[in-house]
């Protein structure tokens, strides 16, 4: 919902996030929390925060936003940010766009495609792009690795690391080093598989709340360009690509649902954040850590569904104008 000058209504929008917080405590069923590690397995699922940044910088939160909680698959999206900063087009010759119609850790589709995953968020294709920055080098002064693109998203503020989490993520990574070693064996992985593992397992655990995950997520907005600054106008590009991917592929083999319910491209963890992205209106994160049976936040999912509904916000069009 926006006003006559498209600026969002900052005072329903406020109103809309305290009731979908109020209500979504109301309710009984929340989910089933991430068996990753014994931390995550026990942590109270009875929890809901939402941060909402919209494109005129004003901030509207409700319920935990401040919580911290590792932001998983998330970090996706950003390492796929600084592949395609660095490797542009050559990324897709390494990992493909599809949707996977799998589970996130799921390994029958890289043998089905001779090593290339299906697309960059799920756990296979999130390994080939952690193989291709693992040891890139940049001239331009931009980042390489996620903790530090986010520290600048972040302008100067210090994201987390869960010690804990890192080091208990054992069960998830025999499967994840299998698929990395599978991608070995049909030549799509360059690196040693263990260095990258580590690169990925750190990057998952990175600790994060949902208003920093939402300023993090500005830049996906997509920024109007001027129409001679070719710079911009690459980095618009990629973001409407980034968003593409994160409509059809972000909620892993539950993103065709997501998309029908939600309408917005997202991405989620299984930390229980969503971050979704409202194009040159708002940056949204969720959390909620009881997920539904795909591994994605059940009431965070569920949260987006009506912040979408309440403010008109889909990228398949506006009910009124
Ligand atoms: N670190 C998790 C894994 O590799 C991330 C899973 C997720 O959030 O999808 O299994």
């Amino acid at each position: 919902m926006t006003d006559q000058n498209g600026k969002t209504d900052i005072a329903k929008l406020s109103a809309v996030a305290d009731r979908i917080a109020n209500d979504l405590m109301e309710t009984e069923e929340w989910g089933k929390p991430s068996s990753l590690s014994p931390k995550m397995q026990g942590i109270d699922t009875h929890q809901f925060g939402i941060a909402i940044h919209t494109a005129e910088g004003d901030t509207v939160t409700a319920g935990k936003a401040d919580a911290p909680f590792t932001i998983q698959s998330i970090s996706k999206v950003f390492s796929l940010t600084l592949a395609l900063e660095m490797f542009s087009g050559k990324v897709w010759e390494r990992v493909g766009k599809e949707p996977s119609g799998d589970p996130y850790n799921s390994i029958v589709d890289l043998e089905r495609h001779e090593g290339i995953p299906r697309n960059p968020f799920i756990n296979p294709g999130a390994l080939v792009i952690n193989d291709l920055l693992h040891k890139a080098e940049r001239d331009d002064g931009g980042k390489t690795n996620v903790r530090d693109l986010l520290n600048s998203l972040l302008d100067g503020e210090e994201v987390g690391i869960d010690d804990e989490v890192a080091q208990s993520e054992g069960g998830s990574n025999f499967a994840n080093r299998a698929m990395a070693n599978l991608s070995k064996h049909f030549d799509n992985f360059e690196n040693d598989v263990e260095a990258v593992l580590k690169d990925y397992v750190d990057q998952c655990a990175i600790t994060m709340s949902s208003r920093q995950l939402a300023r993090a997520g500005r830049y996906l907005m997509v920024e109007r360009a001027d129409s001679d600054d070719e710079a911009a106008k690459r980095r618009a590009r990629r973001v409407r690509r980034i968003n593409a991917l994160m409509l059809t592929c972000g909620q892993y083999d539950g993103s065709g649902e997501f998309a029908y319910r939600v309408g917005l491209p997202a991405k989620s963890g299984v930390g229980g954040g969503i971050l979704a992205v409202v194009p040159n209106t708002a940056s949204v994160c969720v959390w909620a850590p009881g997920l539904d049976d795909y591994g994605n936040s059940l009431l965070g999912t569920e949260a987006l569904a009506r912040l979408s509904e309440e403010m008109d916000w889909s990228v398949f069009g506006a009910r009124s104008h």
